[in-house]
């Protein structure tokens, strides 16, 4: 049986959140890269990468209001924003790219903004059969957060989150895996909390002490969304398990099914 592993790279990792500037960690980059492959050439498994938009999407969703009501006359003005946002998401993904196929890594860029289309910020189309056929010949598809067309609010932005959720419930993984920059969930934010507790397993928001959604700037979610999109898929018998990736190897050891810090999203 072919192994299919969902791989989230969160923007938290890839870029600096916290700069108003679209700043690329290259240096994580380049290590994640090197992780992954250092696992596909131990072993053959299909690979899909998630990756967040970080400090490339976010700041220009926020200016532009994405994803809210707007009156008829403000339509050129948010069109131009929504073209804004995918250019710019476009871009980090580029600079991603770059690094896996210089390391000789087949990637394959599918912009959830050419196929994917929303209903009040949830997607609700979306044809992966293109995912299966790349899949098929080896390639690894790799999308990201990104705007779509929403048939209420004309536009939104999807998170790389919602998308993990989308392709996990259709593509049937073996394995589905958020890397982001914490070592999973606690019961409150342990970048502003001492005391927070970590969980090995999590299986209801109720386990949450405060709803306060991340540290970075975020327009969709921070933890919380993420913890969210994840019991949701919880709830229809898919694991999936926050790891680490700022932690050397982590990723590594994840695609190889060795022990891992992290908490698993269960609900059994
Ligand atoms: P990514 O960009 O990697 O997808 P986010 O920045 O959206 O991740 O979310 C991760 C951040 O969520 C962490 O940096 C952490 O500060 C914050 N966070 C807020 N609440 C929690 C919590 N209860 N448990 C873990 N992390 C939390």
């Amino acid at each position: 049986m072919i192994i299919l592993i969902i791989l989230k790279i969160g923007g938290s990792i890839l870029t600096n959140k916290d700069s108003k500037e679209s700043q690329i960690n290259s240096v994580n980059l380049k290590r994640i890269v090197g992780e992954i492959k250092k696992s596909l050439d131990n072993s053959y498994k299909e690979l899909i990468i998630v990756h967040g938009a970080g400090s490339f999407g976010h700041p220009h969703a926020k200016k532009h209001k994405i994803g809210e009501a707007f009156k008829k006359e403000q339509y050129p003005q948010k069109r131009i924003g929504f073209c804004e946002i995918q250019n710019a998401v476009k871009k980090l993904n580029m600079l991603i790219c770059d690094a896996f196929i210089e390391e000789g890594l087949p990637v394959v860029a599918i912009p959830a903004s050419s196929f994917i289309t929303a209903d009040n910020k949830r997607i609700v189309g979306g044809n992966l059969e293109i995912f299966r056929k790349y899949l098929a010949k080896g390639f690894i598809p790799v999308i990201y957060g990104d705007v779509v067309l929403d048939n209420e609010l004309e536009f939104c932005v999807i998170s790389g989150d919602q998308i993990i959720q989308y392709l996990a419930l259709n593509l049937n993984p073996t394995q589905v895996v958020l890397g982001t920059d914490v070592d999973g969930v606690f019961n409150k934010n342990p970048k502003t909390h001492d005391d927070a507790i970590f969980y090995e397993k999590f299986s209801s928001i109720e386990d949450l002490d405060t709803f306060e959604g991340t540290t970075n700037v975020d327009v969709t979610g921070g933890m919380v969304g993420k913890i969210k999109e994840l019991l949701y898929l919880a709830d229809l018998g898919i694991e999936s398990k926050i790891i680490n990736a700022e932690v050397e190897d982590n990723i590594y050891k994840v695609l190889e099914s060795e022990k891992v810090k992290g908490t698993i999203i269960s609900r059994s």
